[in-house]
C-alpha cells in the first residue's frame, strides 16, 4: 500500500480514538494509543504479514507462495554462516516494489529474534509475536462510570481539560489562573482537586469516601491521597477499589460543575 494511503488510514483510526477517548489534538498519538489500548494500524498489519510469512515458510499456504521467496544465504554459498537463516534480499529498484509484501515482510522478519522465528508451531509463533509487540492493557478503572465524566477524567489525566492551565498550555487562552476563587493561583490539576476553596465541601466528601476505601482495603487511613491516585489509580489496590476511587473522582468532577 502506498505510504500516503497508510498515513490517511492511520489518521482515520486516530480521529476515531480521539472521539472515543475525548482527548484533544494536543495529546500525542502515543498518549492516545496508551489511553485506549489500541495498536497503530501499521503495527497490526505488520503482525499479520509476519504471521502469513511464517505460514508460507512452514508450508501452510499454497506452494506457489513459497516459490516466490528468495533463496537463503545457506543455499547460495553451501556453508553455514552467522546469517545462514537469512534470505538473500530482493533487489528493489522502486519504492513501490519495496513496499510490497515479500520485500517489506522479509526485512521485518529478519528483525525478529531468532528464537521467535524458530518457533515450531503457528500458535507458539502467534503468542511469541504478540508478546514481542506488546500493547499496554487499559486499567478497567479507566472506563468505569458514566461516559461523560469518564471523558472528563481522561482529559484531566492527559492535561487537556478545560482547566485554565491546560487551555493556556495549549495556546487557547492567555491566562492560566483560576477564576473560580480569589487565590490568584494557576488552575491546574493540583489546584482544582486539592486547593480551590470553591470545591471545599465536595472535596471533603471525596476524601472521606476514599478514606473509606482505604479502610476496606486494609490500607492505613493516612495513606497519601495524591494527584496520581485520583487520576491514575493505584496498581497495588485491587480493581474494585480502583473503580470505586475513579467513580468518586468522577462524582467530584460532576458536582464541581466546572466543565
Ligand atoms: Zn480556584
Amino acid at each position: 500500500m502506498p505510504n500516503y494511503l497508510t498515513i490517511r488510514i492511520e489518521k482515520v483510526q486516530i480521529e476515531s480514538l480521539r472521539i472515543i477517548s475525548g482527548l484533544t489534538v494536543s495529546c500525542s498519538n502515543k498518549q492516545l494509543y496508551k489511553e485506549t489500548g489500541f495498536r497503530p494500524l501499521s503495527e497490526r498489519r505488520k503482525i499479520h504479514r509476519l504471521i502469513m510469512f511464517y505460514k508460507i515458510l512452514h508450508e501452510e499456504t499454497p506452494d506457489f507462495l513459497r516459490q516466490l521467496l528468495p533463496e537463503r544465504y545457506q543455499e547460495r554459498h553451501g556453508y553455514a554462516t552467522r546469517h545462514r537463516e537469512n534470505f538473500v534480499h530482493y533487489l528493489c529498484r522502486t519504492e513501490s516494489f519495496a513496499q510490497t509484501f515479500y520485500p517489506k515482510t522479509l526485512k521485518d522478519w529478519e528483525k525478529l529474534p531468532l528464537e521467535i522465528r524458530e518457533k515450531t508451531t503457528l500458535n507458539q509463533f502467534k503468542n511469541a509475536i504478540t508478546v514481542y509487540f506488546p500493547i499496554n492493557p487499559v486499567p478497567p478503572w479507566y472506563y468505569t462510570g458514566q461516559r461523560q465524566t469518564n471523558i472528563l477524567l481522561c482529559k484531566l489525566r492527559n492535561n487537556c481539560s478545560a482547566l485554565n492551565h491546560h487551555l493556556y498550555v495549549n495556546h487557547v487562552i492567555a491566562n492560566p489562573y483560576c477564576f473560580m476563587c480569589t487565590r490568584r493561583e494557576i488552575e491546574d490539576n493540583n489546584h482544582y482537586l486539592f486547593v480551590c476553596p470553591r470545591y471545599a465541601q465536595i472535596r471533603r466528601h471525596l476524601f472521606e469516601s476514599i478514606t473509606n476505601v482505604f479502610r476496606e482495603q486494609n490500607v492505613p487511613i493516612n495513606y497519601p491521597i495524591t494527584i496520581e491516585l485520583l487520576l491514575f489509580g493505584q496498581e497495588a489496590f485491587n480493581i474494585e477499589a480502583n473503580c470505586e476511587i475513579s467513580r468518586f473522582v468522577q462524582n467530584f468532577i460532576l458536582n464541581s460543575r466546572r466543565f
